[in-house]
């Protein structure tokens, strides 16, 4: 995989954010008069070491705060290269670097050149919210519960009005759900960061450019209704493997359309709804809400 470092590239005073690759992650950067902190790390230790010294390029000294936003890759595998730094991370974080020296992930870690060893947990866990007090400059690190995965943090500096979202907003695509997400939750998590947002805020989202309150409310929007379409097929007795039949292809062999093909507009591309909908159906199953064939009289009651 291609590995770079963008610029660093100012939010607003003392708040910058550069994106890197491979993923195109958002790397954020807060310098109080104190303390500097960091958000997020890169997809490598090596990567980790090139950020850290871009820092001390800029700032001309180095970072005191790691903050880890989530379990994935891109997010956490460059945080060895921050030695002797405070990390925070939701707890859930631990066991997922237990995950990622695991033999299902050795193929991942061969393509980013990243050994098994090398791979660190942060270092201070929390489980609901933390203040970071960098001089200056407060910063708040808070959890409003599963959404991209079990332990997404978001960070919020009040004084500047911005916020870090990680992967609970993404700008330069869809938001990207897998087997650690929750996806009936997600929502309520975008919620705690809309709660008193004005025209003023700015979000800077996991990957892509800096967002607005209206692009967050757009994506609480189609996150929502993308579990409420799993709903109602899940009502209507449409099993997963046919709705997935039917994102592809609407249309039968007759030309007709198939049952489960939704009436609605899917709120994300094809691919990303046939990566979510069996998320969907397995959260909908552990509210006991499955589907079940209809007989056609009680259908039509
Ligand atoms: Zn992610």
């Amino acid at each position: 995989m291609q590995f770079s470092l963008g610029t660093w590239t100012p939010v607003t005073d003392n708040v910058w954010v550069m994106a890197c690759d491979p993923a195109g992650v958002n790397i954020g950067l807060v310098a109080g008069s104190d303390q500097v902190l960091l958000i997020d790390t890169g997809s490598s230790p090596e990567q980790g070491r090139q950020i850290a010294a871009s820092v001390r390029d800029l700032l001309g000294r180095g970072v005191d705060h790691v903050v880890i936003t989530h379990a994935h890759w891109d997010h956490l595998w460059g945080l060895a290269g921050f030695e002797g730094v405070t990390s925070h991370a939701h707890e859930s974080v631990e066991s997922s670097v237990e995950d990622a020296r695991g033999e299902a992930m050795a193929e991942l870690r061969a393509k980013l050149n990243v050994d098994a060893d090398e791979l660190v947990a942060p270092s201070n866990p929390l489980s609901l919210v933390r203040a970071l007090d960098l001089g200056d400059l407060r910063v708040e690190l808070l959890h409003f519960g599963p959404a991209h995965t079990q332990g997404d943090l978001l960070v919020s500096i009040p004084s500047r009005k911005v916020w870090f979202t990680g992967d609970l907003l993404e700008t330069s695509g869809d938001p990207q759900f897998d087997e650690t997400s929750s996806i009936e939750t997600w929502p309520m998590a975008l919620d705690g960061i809309l709660g008193g947002a004005t025209d003023e805020h700015r979000y800077v989202p996991g990957h892509g450019p800096v967002a607005t309150r209206m692009d967050v409310f757009e994506q609480r929007a189609n996150i929502s209704m993308l579990y409420g379409a799993g709903e109602q097929l899940v009502r209507r007795g449409v099993k997963l493997d046919a709705a997935l039949k039917a994102i592809d292809n609407p249309l039968d062999e007759n030309g007709n359309p198939r049952p489960s093909a939704s009436e609605w507009e899917w709120p994300f591309s094809t691919e990303t709804v046939k990566a979510a909908l069996p998320k969907v159906y397995a959260e909908l199953a552990a509210h006991g809400m499955t589907p079940r064939t209809q007989l056609p009289l009680l259908g039509r009651m």
